[in-house]
């Protein structure tokens, strides 16, 4: 008897159904089950919701009379009201809580992930030999590339150098307010995202769900049609100015040459081996530099590889790490996402950005909105439930290693070397968001000190004793015995309490 096959909400491109290597049988029914409780857990952007059930839905009418798509409150009632106790097969989910689920259904087989480039067994392997003095990045990169065969030549880096990171790390060209790339792929909506929009208005009005964030036209990618012509206008047009600006931050221009293929990856509509193959394919064609191309290749084979593999790799109780004893709650306009309600120039830039889309590129993530809740000490799980639910691309496997590791330092330093923060003076050489700000991030006290470097340094203090073993932070450490106005910046930033900056 053939086995009906489950596909969840971000397994939706082919190689979900491929009957290759132990899939499920080409002639196999396919199941997909839309759960109304996943959006009742959590208060998630409007957005990112509408993204999900236009994806969800755009599979489903591809695969006509194949697939049975069924309406439940959740994935146990969706499994029981379309096979029974009849046995199914579906790939290894992406998070620990379906694991679980389909592991505790007693009639689901679950076959091996697929979607990403490396195995679980490959990165075992990898991090048993590798792992002695800490995992890090460059390693496991630099190992992707030599056995997968990208950007070589022969056993050595193409061009010769492994890591181009230096000529990826230049502040926005002055006096610009865009960058002048040409622009992203937009969808256009269609009857399904109308009927997704109809259906998420009722479940609102109803009291039955709730929403945070603005759902305007749909900007990403809902099925693998217009996930292709993404990938396809990245890599034409925009992948060869990608990396010399990846850093950098510009108010009017939020995507700079960023590909904003997140979306379509983590659904499962792209698959990383096509995009960066298509990106050193552009490369070797002479049409893209070596220095954008390397740059992309690392975010998806080096980055997003790692990070999905250190999901598992670290365990289930990573998500409660917090190494640094952060326990203060998000304050309201925080989770709300009310960017009118703060004056700082990044910050309300950043925050509107995530309240307007669903998404920002990696440096507001990382060095705004994250640097901001490290240095105010917030609750690292708190913040990392907030990203999965605010952002277009978020995920539980991407957030954890993301915002626990990368951006809180809740693990100690199991994935980065040092905490990621700064004061006001990085952004200002970063971005254009200084010039018109009301507050001055050469100013640490005052009426117009910049919230960061107020906040750096006060978080340098509270710190002081854990960042003073560590080569990295000792020397900013060893810098607060020289400012002569702690106390006041330490009782200011006291008193600034949880109010919007
Ligand atoms: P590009 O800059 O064009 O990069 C290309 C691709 O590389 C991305 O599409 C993404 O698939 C991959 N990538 C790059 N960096 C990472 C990374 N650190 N982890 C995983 N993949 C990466 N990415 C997500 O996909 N989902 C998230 O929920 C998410 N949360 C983040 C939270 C924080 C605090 C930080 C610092 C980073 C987070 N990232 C996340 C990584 C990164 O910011 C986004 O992948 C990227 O900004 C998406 O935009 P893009 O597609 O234009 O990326």
């Amino acid at each position: 008897m053939i086995r009906t096959h489950w596909l969840f909400g971000d397994q939706l491109g082919p190689v979900f159904t491929a009957a290759d290597d132990g899939g499920p049988p080409a002639d196999a029914p396919l199941l997909m089950i839309e759960s109304r409780s996943v959006f009742r857990r959590r208060r998630f952007h409007r957005a990112k919701a509408h993204l999900v059930l236009s994806a969800m839905r755009h599979r489903a009418a591809e695969l006509g009379d194949r697939v049975s798509y069924v309406k439940a409150d959740s994935y146990r009632e969706g499994l029981r009201k379309a096979v029974g106790r009849k046995p199914v097969t579906v790939h290894h989910p992406t998070s620990r809580a379906a694991a679980a689920l389909v592991t505790s259904l007693g009639n689901v087989t679950v076959l091996p992930p697929r979607g990403f480039l490396v195995s679980r067994e490959e990165f075992a392997s990898w991090a048993d030999t590798h792992g002695h003095g800490g995992l890090r990045l460059e390693q496991f990169y630099r190992h992707v590339r030599r056995e997968h065969d990208l950007l070589m030549d022969g056993g050595e880096p193409a061009g010769g150098r492994w890591n181009l990171d230096h000529d990826n790390r230049e502040p926005p060209p002055q006096g610009v307010r865009k960058l002048g790339a040409p622009a992203p792929y937009r969808p256009r909506e269609d009857d399904i995202d109308a009927e997704v929009r109809h259906d998420l208005d009722r479940w609102e009005r109803a009291g039955d769900v709730s929403f945070v964030g603005r759902d305007g036209p749909r900007r990403f990618p809902a099925s693998r049609r217009e996930a292709l012509a993404a990938l396809r206008r990245f890599v034409e047009y925009r992948l060869a100015g990608f990396g010399a600006h990846e850093d950098a931050m510009l108010a009017a221009d939020p995507a700079l040459s960023h590909s904003l293929l997140s979306a379509p990856l983590n659904l499962g509509l792209l698959h990383p081996a096509e995009c960066v193959e298509r990106a050193e394919a552009a490369w070797r064609a002479g049409e893209a530099p070596l220095n954008s191309v390397e740059g992309f290749v690392r975010q998806i084979a080096g980055w997003r590889e790692y990070v999905w593999h250190l999901y598992w790799y670290f365990g289930e109780e990573y998500r409660r790490s917090n190494a640094l004893r952060h326990t203060a709650p998000l304050p309201s306009w925080w989770d709300e996402l009310d960017a009118d309600a703060v004056t700082a120039r990044c910050l309300s830039t950043a925050l509107r950005q995530v309240r307007d889309t669903g998404w920002t590129h990696h440096i507001p993530r990382l060095m705004v909105l994250g640097s901001y809740a490290l240095q105010r000490g917030w609750d690292p799980e708190a913040l990392t439930d907030w990203f999965h639910r605010s952002f277009v691309d978020g995920y539980d496997w991407v957030m954890l290693p993301n915002v626990v590791g990368m951006s809180q330092y809740a693990d100690g330093g199991r994935m980065t070397t040092k905490p990621y923060t700064s004061g006001g003076a990085y952004i200002d050489r970063m971005s254009d968001l200084c010039g018109d700000c009301r507050y001055r991030p050469d100013r640490r006290v005052g009426e117009d000190a910049c919230p960061f470097t107020a906040g750096y340094w006060s978080f340098l203090h509270r710190h002081r004793d854990l960042l003073r073993g560590n080569v990295r932070t000792a020397g900013p450490v060893s810098g607060l015995d020289r400012l002569r106005d702690l106390p006041e910046l330490l009782r200011q930033e006291h008193d600034r309490g949880d109010r919007a900056p």
